[in-house]
C-alpha cells in the first residue's frame, strides 16, 4: 500500500526542541522553585542505589549525588528536604490503565474482600458516613468470602441510611438492591419477573428479598443517574491525586472503553491545572481519523494524545484467548480471535503506524500474539513511521514470540499483578508446557527485548508495588506456588523498576528527557519511605510514597 507524504507528518517532538524551551523558561523565569531532597537513596541508571542529594528545579534536574556538591551546584532559591533513609526513583509510569472506569470505582463501596455480614453492613455503614454529597450507593460484592451466603436487603436497608443502594456481584450476572432503590424502581410483591430475569422473593411472605438476578437487575440499574460532565471532570481529578499517592507520574491511558465525547472531559480535568499527572491517551484504532484530527487542534500540555489500541482476542479466564493449540481443558476450543475482518484490521494498523501514533494491540493467546507480531514485521521492514508497536498483556507466547520481541520498537507490555490472579487458571488451561512461559518477563529481558509494567487499573490495583512484588515474587493469591509461579521467570527488583519507570517512559510517541535520574533529564520523581531494593522481596507492598514530583513541581507529598 502506497503512503502519502501527509501520513508521516506527525513527527515526535525532538529532544532539541524541548531543550529549547527549557533554557528560555530559566532564563526568563530565575526565580523558579528548586528543590534539594537530602539523605536520601538515589536510584541509578545502572540500577545501583546511592547515598546521596538531588536538586531540581521545574525544568530539570539540577544535581545528584553527593551532599554538599549538590548544594554548591544548586545555588540558592532552595527548598531543602531531609528525607531520612528515603529512595528516590524516576517517576512511575504506569503502561497501561483506564482512568475514567478507575475514577468511578473511586466513588463505589467495593465490597470484594469481606467476609462476614457483619462487615458487610458495616463497610456500607462507613461509606455512607464518609461520602455524604452522593446520592446513591452503588459498589461491588463477592460472596465467595462468605460462605456462600447471599447478601439481601435485610444487610444494606440500615447501612445505607435512606439513600437508594445498588451492589452488583462481581460477575455482574446478580445485584442487591436495598428498599429505597426498590420504590424508586417501582418493584414491590406483585411486580412480575422480566423476561430473562429474576426478582428473589421471601418464599414465606412471596416480598422480594433485594436481590435481583440477570435481567432483573435493569430495574433499578435504569434509574441512576448517569453522571454529569462536571460530575465526570471532579471524578478525573480525584484519579490523578489517587494516581499521584501511589507514586504516579504518567500513565498510558486506553480511552476506547469511554466515549469519544469524554476526550472533552479529560481535556478540561487536564487542563485545569498545569502541574500534576501526564496523560497518554490511546483510543480505538477505528478512531484513527478522529485522532489525527485532534491531534491538530491545541491541546493541555498533560495531555498527549499517543496512539491508538485494537483488540486481537479475549481473555485466558473466559477462554476467549486465541491459542495455536486447543486448551489443555476443553480440548475443542482454541479461543477466538475478536477481529471482524482480518484484512481491514491489518491496514488499520498500517495506516495507524504509517501516522506516526503509537499502536498498541491486545494479544493474550499465542495465536494472538503471533498475529500481531506478524503485522508489526511487516510494518518495520517497510519502514511505516517510528512510534512504537506494543503488545498489551503478552501473557501466553510460545518461545519463538518472545524471541521476535527483540526489536527496538517493540514493546511487551506486561501487568505483573494479573499472574497473581492468573496462575493456577493458566496452569489448568494451558497445560504445564504453555503454563511455563506465561508472563516470561524475565525470558523477554535476557533476550534484550523491552518489557513496560503496567496495573490494568480498573481491573487491577493502580498501585505500582503490588506490580513490582509480582514481577519479583510471583507469589499467586492463592498461595498455590508459595516459591513462586514459574520461578525462574522472576526478575531483581532494579529490573522491576526499570520496567515501571525508564523504560515505561520511552513507550510513547512523545519520547521526553524524562525516567532516569541523571542531570539535565526532565524532574519526574516518586520518593518512597524505604530502600525496597534492599528489604525481603515480600515486603514491597509495605513500602509507602512520601512524595511524587512531576516536572520538578511537588504534586503530592505525604509525609
Ligand atoms: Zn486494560
Amino acid at each position: 500500500m502506497g503512503l502519502a507524504p501527509e501520513f508521516c507528518i506527525l513527527n515526535p517532538e525532538t529532544f532539541s526542541s524541548l531543550r529549547a524551551r527549557r533554557e528560555k523558561k530559566i532564563i526568563g523565569d530565575k526565580l523558579e522553585e528548586q528543590t534539594l531532597l537530602e539523605d536520601v537513596f538515589l536510584f541509578m541508571p545502572d540500577g545501583s542505589t546511592q547515598r546521596g542529594a538531588i536538586a531540581f528545579s521545574p525544568s530539570e534536574i539540577i544535581a545528584l549525588g553527593d551532599k554538599n556538591a549538590v548544594r554548591e551546584k544548586a545555588g540558592k532559591n532552595l527548598r531543602i528536604i531531609s528525607l531520612s533513609g528515603a529512595l528516590v526513583l524516576p517517576g512511575f509510569v504506569d503502561a497501561h490503565t483506564h482512568l475514567l472506569a478507575g475514577a468511578l470505582q473511586l466513588i463505589r463501596v467495593d465490597l470484594r474482600a469481606v467476609k462476614s455480614r457483619d462487615e458487610f453492613s458495616k463497610k456500607i455503614y462507613a461509606w455512607v458516613k464518609d461520602n455524604p454529597t452522593l446520592p446513591w450507593v452503588l459498589g461491588q460484592w463477592s460472596d465467595i468470602l462468605l460462605g456462600g451466603e447471599l447478601p439481601h436487603r435485610g444487610w444494606v436497608d440500615a447501612a445505607s441510611q435512606g439513600k437508594p443502594l445498588f451492589l452488583t456481584r462481581f460477575d455482574m450476572h446478580s445485584a442487591v438492591a436495598n428498599a429505597r432503590a426498590m420504590e424508586i424502581a417501582g418493584i414491590g410483591k406483585n411486580t412480575p419477573d422480566p423476561s430473562g430475569g429474576r426478582i428473589v422473593r421471601d418464599p414465606r411472605t412471596g416480598e422480594p428479598t433485594g436481590l435481583l438476578l440477570e435481567k432483573a437487575m435493569s430495574l433499578v440499574a435504569d434509574k441512576i443517574p448517569s453522571l454529569t460532565d462536571s460530575q465526570k471532570v471532579q471524578l478525573l481529578k480525584n484519579a490523578f491525586q489517587h494516581a499521584h499517592r501511589v507514586g504516579l507520574t504518567a500513565v498510558h491511558d486506553v480511552f476506547f472503553q469511554s466515549k469519544w465525547e469524554d476526550l472533552n472531559i479529560y481535556r478540561t480535568a487536564l487542563e485545569s491545572e498545569e502541574a500534576g499527572l501526564r496523560v497518554h491517551l490511546r483510543v480505538s484504532l477505528k478512531d484513527l481519523d478522529r485522532l489525527l484530527a485532534a491531534l491538530k487542534e491545541p491541546l493541555p500540555g498533560r495531555l498527549i494524545m499517543d496512539g491508538v489500541k485494537g483488540f486481537i482476542d479475549g481473555t485466558l479466564g473466559s477462554t476467549t484467548a486465541w491459542l495455536e493449540e486447543p486448551y489443555a481443558h476443553n480440548p475443542r476450543e482454541r479461543g477466538i480471535p475478536c477481529i471482524d475482518d482480518p484484512k481491514e484490521f491489518r491496514e488499520g494498523v498500517r495506516w495507524a503506524a504509517a501516522a506516526g501514533v503509537t499502536v498498541s494491540l491486545h494479544a493474550i493467546g499465542d495465536a494472538a500474539i503471533g498475529f500481531a507480531q506478524e503485522i508489526y514485521r511487516e510494518c518495520i521492514q517497510q519502514g511505516l513511521g517510528k512510534a512504537p508497536l506494543r503488545i498489551e498483556h503478552f501473557q501466553h507466547p510460545g518461545e519463538k514470540h518472545i524471541a521476535a520481541m527483540n526489536h527496538p520498537r517493540l514493546f511487551a507490555s506486561v501487568q505483573p499483578a494479573h499472574l497473581l490472579d492468573d496462575a493456577s487458571v493458566a496452569e489448568e488451561r494451558l497445560g504445564p508446557r504453555r503454563a511455563a512461559l506465561s508472563y516470561p518477563i524475565k525470558s523477554l529481558l535476557d533476550r534484550g527485548c523491552r518489557v513496560i509494567f503496567g496495573s490494568d487499573w480498573d481491573v487491577a490495583d493502580l498501585n505500582p508495588l503490588v506490580g513490582l512484588q509480582a514481577a519479583v515474587t510471583r507469589v499467586d493469591k492463592a498461595n498455590r506456588f508459595p516459591g513462586g509461579w514459574h520461578p525462574e521467570q522472576r526478575i531483581g527488583i532494579a529490573q522491576a523498576i526499570d520496567a515501571y519507570t525508564s523504560t515505561a517512559a520511552t513507550a510513547t510517541r512523545i519520547p521526553r528527557r524524562a525516567g532516569k535520574l541523571t542531570e539535565g533529564m526532565e524532574a519526574n520523581l516518586t520518593v518512597l519511605d524505604r530502600d525496597i531494593t534492599t528489604m525481603p522481596a515480600d515486603h514491597i507492598t509495605k513500602a509507602k510514597v512520601i512524595m511524587t514530583a512531576v516536572g520538578g513541581r511537588v504534586v503530592y507529598d505525604g509525609r
